[in-house]
């Protein structure tokens, strides 16, 4: 049975042991909280207490932490803890500068690195339906499918190289958080002018304007619940790598730029850890960003 070092249990890092488990693979499991690492044990997980003692002995390491910033930091003290030709399969959203950067550490010290970030939130990862989006060499595939088996329903390898996969995941991005925002904005529009927003969700249901996303993260915002499946402090990260990456193009980024703004707004109004449906209380015109 192939030993999967897992570094990081958040949200998705948690739903995707899990998954991992039910398909059979040893999972070793480490997060900087340690309780979330711990809750792991009943589903049939080793939990480690440094992030070193689930690197050592994998057959391949898996990072699902918040930024690139975290991934470097926690990946530049285990990398002597790697075996040899032991791959690390690199899941978080990072950005295209993130990548690069990622892929000099691994290259400085001869980890083969794989450019593997995931569409879907909570529930899929929970689920094992992901969609993987892999940059990298290829030679690594049958080492790591058993990985992108387990916690994805498909996997795409978009091309050869580090970048690869992130280029598609924040192309998929810039959609979801664009559409996310345009909800709350509809919404927030519908609620100051006097308008019934359920009657606004009704009018686009089933037509080519509907979207399962708007129909969800809309109940969401009727109802201000908002239980994380993606953070809003994670959408400001993202927004804020898809608009580099933009300018990085020579591409007009005030559209994300204004979408990451509101996610601000968001984050500033207290709703970091809450979901990005919360956006819909970014839009108080009080707010400086
Ligand atoms: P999350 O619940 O906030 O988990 C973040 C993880 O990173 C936690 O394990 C956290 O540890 C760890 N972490 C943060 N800073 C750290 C540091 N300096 N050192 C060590 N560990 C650190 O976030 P998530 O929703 O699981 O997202 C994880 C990644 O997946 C992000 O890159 C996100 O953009 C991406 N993603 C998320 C979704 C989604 O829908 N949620 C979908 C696709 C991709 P603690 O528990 O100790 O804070």
């Amino acid at each position: 049975m192939a030993r999967i070092g897992l570094l990081g249990t958040g949200i998705m890092g948690a739903g995707m042991a899990r998954s991992m488990i039910r398909a059979g693979l040893d999972v070793t499991v480490w997060n900087r909280s340690h309780d979330k690492a711990a809750a792991l044990a009943s589903d049939g997980a080793t939990v480690a207490d440094t992030a070193a003692d689930a690197v050592r002995g994998a057959d391949v390491v898996v990072t699902m932490l918040y930024d690139a910033d975290s991934v470097y930091e926690v990946i530049s003290d285990v990398a002597a803890d790697f075996g040899d030709g032991v791959p690390w399969v690199q899941t978080s959203t990072v950005g295209l500068e993130g990548v690069d950067r990622l892929g000099r550490l691994a290259a400085e010290h001869g980890i083969a690195m794989v450019d593997a970030p995931v569409l879907g939130t909570k529930e899929p990862a929970e689920n094992g339906k992901l969609t993987v989006l892999v940059g990298g060499d290829e030679a690594l595939r049958e080492r790591v499918s058993p990985v992108f088996d387990a916690i994805g329903a498909a996997t795409v390898w978009v091309g050869p190289e580090l970048g690869d996969g992130h280029r598609l995941k924040l192309v998929a991005n810039s959609w979801v958080l664009s559409l996310v925002t345009g909800t709350a904005q509809a919404i927030g529009l519908a609620q100051r002018l006097g308008v019934d927003p359920q009657q606004f969700l009704d009018s686009i249901a089933g037509g080519p304007l509907d979207s399962g996303y708007a129909q969800m993260k809309g109940k969401a915002m009727l109802a201000g619940e908002f239980p994380a499946s993606f953070g809003a402090d994670g959408a400001l990260k993202d927004a804020g790598l898809i608009a580099a990456a933009m300018d990085s193009v020579d591409m007009d980024s005030s559209v994300m730029r204004a979408v990451a703004g509101r996610f601000a707004a968001t984050v500033d109004a207290g709703h970091a850890r809450e979901d990005m449906a919360s956006v819909i209380d970014g839009f108080d015109a009080r707010t400086d960003h």
